[in-house]
């Protein structure tokens, strides 16, 4: 079965390839950009930024050399920005480890920021032609249901189990598109829920098909709903400046974000007084916004407030003329409330805000 298993797919995949920019490159950065944008992100979002990205930071030293901030400007819209700190960290670290290139052995590249197993596989795989796996979501569904694993895959010993299946089933020839074959499988045909099984060329192969239960495989456990959060947003202007801050906390660290307040009643000028120490006018209401992260939903409410021109920031804070927001890295949370603020103070956003954020 191995044998055939990867000679159906790499035939399958000689007719059905997906037309990807990263694709039939032996480039190990290249590689490595496309797989980490792709993590959680969808193929089509990723391409756009794909190519901004090359040709912002057109190599690893370019990348390596870049601000933290610029990196983070050319994330934005992308979400799960760690992604992108850990690649500036992880290119940084080539540099001064690997003498500015990406190692070929899969052990040597889980060492760098941001390469976990699956990067590691692709990249030794696609790249340098090493034969071994590289087992994402992707890889598990398939296996999953043509080898009729119907046991828990979050389970270690499971994982381990499909980890050796999927290492023995790489060919020694041509790795690199056996794993993105696996992978187009994945993405295209054997997706998740209601597989095609119609148009596959495992059938013939497949357990899960034979028995009509590929729907629930892979087994996973139930997941656990995510946290509703919700926050008082404050667009609070002095003059023709917003108050922002620049956060530290994991969940979007290093992004620019409005103040976002926990108080169990109306927001009112006491309570802003309370949390900021700073005098500001009654706070309007103006809309309601959501945003749904992996583990938690922030349902934010948003007011506008004024506070006197030249008052000065609380700590942790910065007051940023309006003009100017544009140029910071502002996360996709942000975009309702400031289009909300562009809305309330158009004279004082100049056009080209509009594109902010992606
Ligand atoms: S036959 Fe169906 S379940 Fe089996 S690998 Fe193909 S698409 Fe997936």
């Amino acid at each position: 079965m191995p044998h055939s298993f990867s000679s159906i797919l790499l035939s399958w995949y000689d007719q059905n390839a997906r037309d990807l920019p990263w694709r039939g490159f032996h480039d190990s950065y290249r590689t490595w950009i496309s797989e980490i944008m792709l993590q959680q992100t969808r193929v089509d979002t990723v391409i756009p930024y794909y190519h901004r990205f090359l040709s912002l930071f057109p190599t690893l030293e370019a990348l390596a050399a870049a601000p933290e901030e610029q990196v983070l400007k050319a994330w934005e819209g992308l979400g799960y920005y760690s992604r992108a700190r850990n690649l500036q960290k992880g290119a940084r670290q080539v540099m001064r480890e690997y003498q500015g290139r990406l190692p070929s052995d899969p052990e040597e590249l889980e060492k760098i920021t941001g390469i976990g197993p699956y990067t590691a596989g692709a990249i030794a795989s696609i790249a340098y032609d090493r034969r071994v796996p590289a087992v994402d979501g992707n890889v598990i569904r398939v296996l999953s249901r043509v080898f009729g694993i119907r046991e828990d895959v979050t389970v270690p010993s499971v994982r381990r189990r499909l980890s050796q299946l999927a290492a023995g089933l790489v060919p020694a020839d041509r790795p690199g598109d056996y794993n993105q074959a696996v992978m187009d499988l994945g993405a295209t045909v054997c997706v998740p829920g209601t597989p095609e099984c119609d148009v596959c060329p495992m059938r013939a192969l497949c357990d899960a098909f034979s028995r009509q239960d590929a729907a629930d495989l892979p087994c996973l456990p139930r997941a656990h709903p995510p946290r509703i959060v919700v926050y008082q947003l404050l667009l609070l202007r002095s003059g023709s400046r917003l108050l922002m801050r620049r956060r530290t906390e994991n969940l979007l660290n290093g992004l620019w974000v409005f103040p976002l307040l926990e108080s169990e009643k109306e927001l009112t000028a006491d309570a802003v007084m309370k949390k900021l120490h700073l005098a500001v006018s009654d706070p309007v209401y103006h809309s309601d916004a959501r945003h749904v992260f992996t583990h938690q939903i922030w349902q934010m409410q948003i007011f506008s407030a004024d506070t006197a021109p030249g008052a000065p920031a609380p700590d942790g804070y910065t007051f940023v003329d309006m003009r100017e927001i544009r140029s910071l890295a502002v996360p996709t949370a942000m975009k309702h409330p400031l289009s909300a603020a562009q809305q309330l103070w158009p004279e004082s956003f100049n056009h080209a805000c509009s594109m902010n954020v992606l």
